[in-house]
């Protein structure tokens, strides 16, 4: 491993390499990312990696929307492949979160992303599969839907490395050393890195590393579940993916036979201790919500199950930063149920902020680090926090 960089990324999950790779791309190649495990082995790879629009808020719409557009183009804008599926997304919730909906229909609208609200008879002609009743409310991005969690990070790791970048595996980030408020070096299980640059990109353990140079951050690990299904094919060759606000859920198909669900509930939990499989109580209440939603589905059956970490903050939404008191010290944590989607966007901006002191392609200064203790947190149109 070498001993002088640029810039050490601590983590290798999504939002590490599409950083390492973005690096690179403003000529920031003498970096290294150290992963304590393999890439993506943390909540990126458990994710059902639902890429949609559907926001609250101006800054995660733009990065989901702009995102996007580098997922569909990945082998021209980075190389490699990110598996993107285009399924089409819809949104269902009830009557009483009408507001909502039609509010975030019209913002995104605004922005130029490609959406609207959708009734009970359009749905026969996107989706027929799909049953509503009276009482909910749709809207539909037909643009949208799923990549592929591996291919996405190891693609950002090797063009990364290609351009110059070391990424160091199995090699845990133990301390990060500061000297008069400046980051001056990186001690890892491999040895020491002197550098200027420090960014914490280390999901769920985020807190930990960052509380070992005394910096408190708001983060707190919430398990979430997810089960791979059977679909009948032969009823139901396909589907759209769908935000099940009004029964709590989504699901996607996940290639030709197969359907992904995710559900909760999401209760805080202990990030070395979580329950890693699924409560099949709780998959059993799902598997009837979705018979509910997709009536065919009643005949899906039960592949394998995970449960994964969401790292949330106050507002459930990222913070990206430069961590104040210690120069050269970053952050991009917190992303909570909804990182993959605005990975690509995050590396872009973050890399933005680091090497020119600015994020010039989306403005992320509503997700500043001192927004909680400002009081200034990020508002969702929904009571629902995974939709943000
Ligand atoms: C069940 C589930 C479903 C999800 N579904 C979606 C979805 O549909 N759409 C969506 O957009 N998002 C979804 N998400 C959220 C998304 O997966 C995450 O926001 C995103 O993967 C976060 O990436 P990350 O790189 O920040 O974190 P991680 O993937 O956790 O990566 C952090 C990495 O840091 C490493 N690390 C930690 N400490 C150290 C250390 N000291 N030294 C070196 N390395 C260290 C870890 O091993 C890990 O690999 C889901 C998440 C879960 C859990």
């Amino acid at each position: 491993m070498k001993a002088t960089a640029d810039v050490v990324v601590i983590g290798g999950g999504v939002i590490g390499t599409s950083l390492l790779f973005n690096l690179g791309r403003l000529g920031v190649t003498d970096t290294l990312l150290v992963e304590k495990d393999v890439l993506g082995s943390g909540s990126t790879g458990r994710s059902q990696t639902i890429c949609r629009m559907h926001y609250s808020n101006p800054v995660t719409a733009t990065m989901a929307w702009e995102s996007l557009g580098i997922f569909t183009h990945f082998g021209e804008v980075v190389g490699g492949e990110s598996g993107f599926v285009e399924t089409g997304y819809l949104v269902v919730v009830k009557e009483e979160d009408r507001g909502g909906l039609e509010r975030n229909v019209a913002l995104q609208y605004q922005l130029g992303i490609d959406t609207m609200q959708v009734t009970a008879d359009d749905l026969r002609d996107i989706a027929p599969m799909v049953s509503v009743s009276d009482d909910e409310v749709m809207a539909w991005e037909p643009q949208s839907g799923y990549a592929d969690a591996h291919m996405v990070t190891t693609s950002y790791g090797i063009r990364a490395r290609e351009m110059g970048a070391e990424v160091s595996l199995r090699n845990a980030a133990s301390a990060i050393e500061v000297e008069g408020c400046k980051v001056r070096a990186v001690v890892t299980e491999q040895g020491r890195v002197e550098t200027p640059v420090a960014v914490v990109a280390s999901g769920p353990w985020s807190k930990g590393v960052l509380a070992q140079v005394g910096v408190d951050v708001p983060l707190v690990p919430v398990r979430h579940q997810v089960a791979s299904l059977s679909r009948p094919v032969d009823k139901l060759p396909l589907h759209p993916m769908v935000g099940d606000i009004a029964q709590s859920f989504s699901f996607r198909p996940d290639g030709r036979e197969q359907t992904m669900m995710g559900f909760g509930p999401d209760g805080d939990d202990d990030l070395e201790t979580y329950n890693q499989g699924v409560d099949m109580d709780v998959m059993a209440e799902a598997l009837s919500c979705l018979a509910h939603r997709i009536p065919a589905m009643a005949e899906a059956e039960f592949r394998r199950g995970w449960s994964g970490l969401f790292t949330t903050t106050p507002d459930w939404h990222p913070i990206l930063d430069a961590v104040p008191g210690i120069e050269g010290l970053y952050c991009a944590i917190g992303f909570s149920g909804h990182g993959f989607k605005l990975s690509p966007m995050i590396g872009v901006t973050m890399a933005e902020l680091i090497v020119e002191g600015k994020a010039s392609s989306v403005d992320i200064s509503p997700l500043r680090f001192n927004r909680f203790q400002e009081g200034d947190l990020l508002e969702s149109s929904y009571r629902y926090r995974v939709l943000a």
